[in-house]
């Protein structure tokens, strides 16, 4: 069997400042209530960082150099709860022909919901253009959180990037918003059973929406955010790993179990496309 090793970057590539956003300010000696976070209105904004969150492929003996000595999940941050659901867009006018990953996006986020014991909630929130803050690559943040395909490098086949803010005096980190692209230049398919030579876009979904919600990579094998994908394999149920790495961030046992929900077959990827060409 051939694997693909995956290389995972999780890098504070730039601070960027930015105003702060719908900040009350609070009057001296005012009572202003803290959220869940301890955070009074506006507290957390005044500086963010850009992380990319990338999952590489290389080519077949490619060694796991980079791969993380992790023994469980790691985590990057989390939305607020006053942040749910996350509003999430997908941009049609991306898509490959014949290529979607509009029902893989719906079913992920089913999927991760469906993991008991924690309230992460996220919801399709319609159709979005593409244009600037889109794509990783330009790092502009327009407050929309959008999963889009385009051509990616040609070992990457996804790549989401996740603004996050600091929150001052903790450890914890905000996301403000995320950005997912799938390439258009791997051999995708939604197949009940994944070809040898093809990869499993919903598990790829999966994966990128882990990191949008705030999960980083795995050591753990078997697990959706694990970070190595061999072609013809498929990672569709969180394992105990990653459903433990959701729970650390939005643990909450009174939270109502949401069922999941099978992929819808029409909105499959069936396109083979050359694989891994290059110009
Ligand atoms: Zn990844």
């Amino acid at each position: 069997m051939r694997w693909f090793s995956a290389v995972v970057a999780v890098a504070a590539l730039s601070a960027a400042l930015f105003g702060i956003l719908g900040g009350a300010q609070a009057s001296p000696g005012a009572a202003v209530a803290k959220d869940a976070d301890g955070l009074l209105p506006g507290e957390v904004l005044e500086r963010a960082e850009f992380a990319l969150i990338d999952a590489r492929f290389a080519p077949e003996g490619t060694a796991l150099a980079e791969a993380p000595d992790l023994a469980m999940f790691t985590a990057n941050g989390r939305w607020a709860d006053t942040a749910l659901p996350v509003p999430v867009r997908y941009v049609f006018a991306t898509d490959p022909k014949e290529v979607s990953a509009f029902g893989s996006l719906l079913w992920s986020l089913r999927r991760w919901e469906a993991v008991g014991g924690q309230k992460l909630r996220a919801s399709y929130a319609g159709a979005f253009a593409t244009g600037p803050g889109v794509t990783c690559t330009d790092r502009t943040r327009d407050n929309v959180n959008t999963v889009s395909f385009t051509k990616l490098d040609s070992k990457l086949l996804g790549t989401t990037c996740v603004f996050f803010a600091n929150v001052p005096g903790t450890q914890t980190r905000r996301i403000l918003e995320f950005d997912m692209e799938l390439t258009t230049e791997a051999t995708w398919s939604a197949s009940e059973t994944t070809a040898p030579s093809a990869f499993d876009l919903p598990t790829v979904v999966l994966h990128e929406m882990g990191h949008a919600i705030g999960l980083g990579h795995t050591a753990v094998t078997g697990t959706v955010m694990q970070e190595a994908l061999a072609p013809g394999t498929q990672f569709r149920v969180p394992a105990q790993d990653d459903r433990d790495g959701l729970i650390s961030l939005y643990g909450d046992a009174a939270a109502p179990t949401v069922t999941p929900m099978a992929l819808p077959p029409a909105s499959f990827a069936t396109r083979r496309l050359p694989a891994l060409a290059k110009e």
